[in-house]
């Protein structure tokens, strides 16, 4: 068995578009399946970090807006805060953010939500029941939607190799804690020097595990992680807004994929012939959009692909990018003709690790038959 993959190429001219082959793919996906009379249809995106000009442009993100309102849905452009501090780690710099690289109304045609509101403290917790989380704390917008279409730019990414689909839903729907379960096994730590003993962690905390010092009767002092008590869920790092407690980075390539998969999987339960993606293979860039710049291209713009199944879709775009050779003008100078580009700019890090699992959860299959629409 194999899931279809739908595959437009770049090539335009006076009788057809990119625009009109987004269309196409559409159709030919049965994307306007997914959605109902009425329904609330999240379309999930990257925004871009500042400074970044490979996010996917915002007239295509119209047009996905428009087929989905014709199909008699209510679309909405969304994404959650990030863990890190830039122009996306709240909803208020999240949303100028969106602006700024041209999702308004006027543009877009439909409001931006973002996910996880307005500090990220907006989520839902699902029950999952897996290897890494019981449960996974994903973006009340998007759970909420009656449907999802994911919308995502592939490209490097310095964690997971490459950031697609799983990346998009999984990491890029979970809320700021939810992103700091992902990114880190450690249990938080607070700095003393930086602490100002405001309580603001103090009250956040789901297992009562902070206390203060009491260095002094009149002096609270700094306030301390009791780690016997801790469950690692995070919410005091993305609450603190004096730096006292840093976000952790620090998991192993292969169990943030999985737990990327988890969140995938737990965002998409619920969604049961109601989820589809597209994604954009062009300006494939070594280093993924939540980067303040971006670097050339490593191979030739490719296509755009759509399907009804996450994992395929992202293998398809892996191995569109493998049969590629790759620019010299770009970070795969010397590494050309590598049959894996992913590995060779990446060379830790196992991608296939994030669709391997991904399928053993069933979210879908690596086995696709690549459909093209011209
Ligand atoms: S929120 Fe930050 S500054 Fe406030 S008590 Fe906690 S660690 Fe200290
Ligand atoms: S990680 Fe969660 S449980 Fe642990 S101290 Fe912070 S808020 Fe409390």
């Amino acid at each position: 068995m194999a899931a279809k993959v739908y595959f437009a190429d770049m090539r335009s001219n006076e009788k057809q578009s990119l625009l009109d082959k987004v269309g196409k793919l559409y159709r030919r996906t049965g994307i306007g399946s997914i959605v109902a009379k009425n329904d609330l249809v999240a379309v999930k995106l990257h925004f871009g970090e500042r400074g970044n000009t490979t996010y996917i442009r915002p007239q295509f993100i119209r047009r996905l807006v428009d087929l989905i309102r014709n199909s008699g849905g209510k679309p909405f452009l969304t994404d959650a805060n990030t863990l890190y501090v830039g122009g996306r780690s709240n909803a208020v710099d999240h949303l100028e953010t969106a602006v700024l690289h041209g999702f308004d109304y006027a543009v877009a045609g439909a409001p931006v939500i973002i996910a996880d509101g307005l500090t990220g403290k907006d989520y839902v917790e699902v029950p999952v029941d897996l290897k890494h989380f019981k449960t996974v704390k994903i973006g009340s917008a998007a759970y909420h939607a009656d449907a999802l279409l994911v919308v995502s730019h592939f490209k490097g990414h310095i964690a997971t190799a490459f950031g697609g689909v799983l990346k998009n839903v999984g990491m890029g729907l979970g809320s700021r804690s939810g992103k700091q379960m992902m990114h880190s096994d450690l249990l938080p730590e607070i700095s003393p020097e930086k602490c100002r003993s405001c309580g603001r962690c103090m009250r956040w905390c789901p297992a009562g595990a902070i206390s203060f010092t009491r260095e002094q009767p009149d002096n609270p002092g700094p306030a301390r992680i009791d780690a016997s008590k801790c469950l690692g869920c995070g919410e005091c790092t993305v609450t603190c807004t004096h730096g006292a407690i840093a976000s952790n980075w620090k998991t192993e390539p292969d169990i943030m994929q999985e737990k990327i998969a988890e969140y995938s999987w737990g965002v998409l339960k619920d969604k049961k012939g109601k989820a589809a993606f597209i994604t954009f293979l062009n300006n494939v860039t070594p280093d993924c959009d939540c980067c303040g710049w971006s670097e050339a291209p490593i191979v030739p713009d490719i296509g755009i692909l759509a399907s009804r199944d996450p994992i395929a879709l992202d293998q398809a775009c892996v191995d569109l990018v493998n049969g590629e050779r790759g620019l010299s003008a770009s970070r795969m100078a010397g590494h050309e003709d590598s049959p894996d580009k992913f590995r060779a700019l990446f060379p830790n890090v196992d991608w296939s690790r994030q669709l391997a699992y991904g399928e053993e959860l069933g979210l879908g299959i690596r086995q696709y038959q690549l459909v093209r629409v011209k």
